[in-house]
């Protein structure tokens, strides 16, 4: 495969941009070689700068439920450009992208939109903190949500795959009242709710995890967690930027039927343009400024060209909920033909997979939390990876990471995957 251009294009981003990317997990760090140039997609597929294509299987890291410029998305958005692309001011297309959120996701009464998943969780802590006048919050290690300070604490994707678990520039300060408990692990909770008792504001969690690979926790777990929560007063908040209409209308909350006090967006809620939201209760809601003393802003806040491209988003899902069956079809066929492949070939690696979100850990242990994920041989996953790349297979460029499932992937797309898939792993493991 000749990816001359995408070459020299990255040698040329290196000069200017750290790394040559916008984004760490972009970067070809942990499976070697130089990240492709991508310059167009349409469904299932994308074209790098050489015009080679892939059948893409990371959706712009999970927005595109619907595959690549989708034709609704694309005329809401020419549509919204027509009128102009900010105004600073309030927008009608705010309050529906708003009813549309509150509608499918029952537990959010109210939301706040913002720019991205990070702003989205750092403001939902901030809101949570505020509301209690506690400082402490706890984290799950291997979760991640994004890039706040205080969140880079034994975090996942980029994060894990980079092996920073601590990054520089997070102040000890800030590490201090990040306190970190093991997935699916109601034990190590209760320890750490004992040792703080009355400090703690909230506990943030990925219900259903995507940035160890993908890694659901226990229904038990959670329910445990709830009422751990409920006895406490403390904030349950659901990092729901992955899972939020990707794993159900709904999100993880509808497939574990547990309901937090705050739930994060982004991703998908964006439609494929930058956007993130936060919501929950009206009087956690009402905490917001300018009802309420927690400050929280942004300039280009309910954009109206995201918002344009979110409502179109939403919308089609409100219209079509039965495209989480054909998800589920379609992803349960792709996990299929994995596991018939590993048979043949003698192994068990572990598949775990919610929905439209799945991934294949290069260990032959279950994997039910960090320590488990990160026995997969990693070294493993590069050579897999651009074995599957040369076969025109785009998956993400780290271990620790979803494959995603859109509407666009056709049976065709799927069947050349395992084919690819089996192909790879014979001459990996040969
Ligand atoms: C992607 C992601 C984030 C961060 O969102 P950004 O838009 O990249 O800031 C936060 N939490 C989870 C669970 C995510 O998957």
């Amino acid at each position: 495969m000749n990816t001359e251009k995408s070459k020299k294009l990255f040698e040329e981003a290196k000069k200017y941009i750290p790394g040559g990317v916008n984004s760490p997990v972009r970067a070809f760090n942990s499976v070697g070689g130089d990240p492709l140039f991508i310059t167009n997609g349409k469904g299932s597929k994308f074209y790098d700068a050489d015009e080679n294509e892939y059948i893409d299987y990371i959706g712009s890291w999970g927005p595109h439920l619907f595959g690549h410029n989708p034709t609704f998305i694309k005329k809401a958005l020419l549509d919204a450009v027509e009128n102009g692309t900010s105004f600073g001011t309030p927008t009608e297309l705010e309050i529906k992208m708003a009813e549309l959120i509150i509608e499918l996701v029952p537990s959010v009464k109210m939301v706040r939109m913002v720019n991205s998943g990070t702003e989205a969780t750092m403001s939902a802590i901030r809101a949570a903190r505020g509301y209690s006048g506690k400082e402490k919050f706890i984290k799950f290690e291997g979760c991640y949500h994004g890039h706040a300070d205080y969140f880079l604490i034994k975090a996942g994707s980029g994060a894990l795959t980079l092996g920073v678990p601590t990054s520089p520039g997070v102040t000890t300060g800030n590490a201090a009242d990040t306190l970190v408990a093991d997935y699916n692990n109601i034990e190590s909770v209760k320890k750490l709710l004992k040792s703080n008792k009355g400090e703690i504001a909230a506990v943030i969690i990925e219900p259903i995890a995507g940035n160890m690979g993908v890694v659901s926790s226990n229904k038990n777990f959670l329910i445990e967690l709830r009422s751990l929560c409920n006895e406490e007063n403390i904030f349950l908040i659901f990092d729901e930027v992955m899972t939020g209409f990707r794993v159900a209308v709904g999100g993880a909350q509808e497939v574990l039927a547990v309901k937090p006090d705050i739930s994060t967006f982004g991703k998908i809620i964006g439609g494929g343009l930058p956007v993130g939201a936060f919501g929950g209760k009206e009087d956690i809601m009402n905490m917001i400024a300018p009802v309420g003393p927690v400050y929280q802003a942004g300039t280009l806040s309910g954009n109206p060209l995201a918002m344009a491209a979110g409502v179109a988003a939403l919308s089609h899902i409100k219209k079509h909920p039965e495209l989480y069956d054909e998800l589920e079809n379609k992803s349960s066929y792709l996990e299929n033909g994995f596991k018939e492949n590993l048979k043949s070939i003698g192994k068990n690696y572990a598949i775990n997979r919610v929905g439209s979100m799945m991934c294949m850990f290069f260990t032959e242990e279950p994997v039910e939390d960090f320590n488990s994920a990160v026995k997969s041989d990693t070294e493993l996953y590069g050579k897999y990876y651009h074995q599957m790349l040369q076969r025109g297979i785009y998956l993400a460029p780290a271990q620790f990471e979803a494959l995603f499932v859109s509407t666009a992937h056709t049976t065709d797309d799927l069947d050349k995957t395992i084919k690819a898939h089996a192909e790879s792993l014979e001459t990996v493991l040969r």
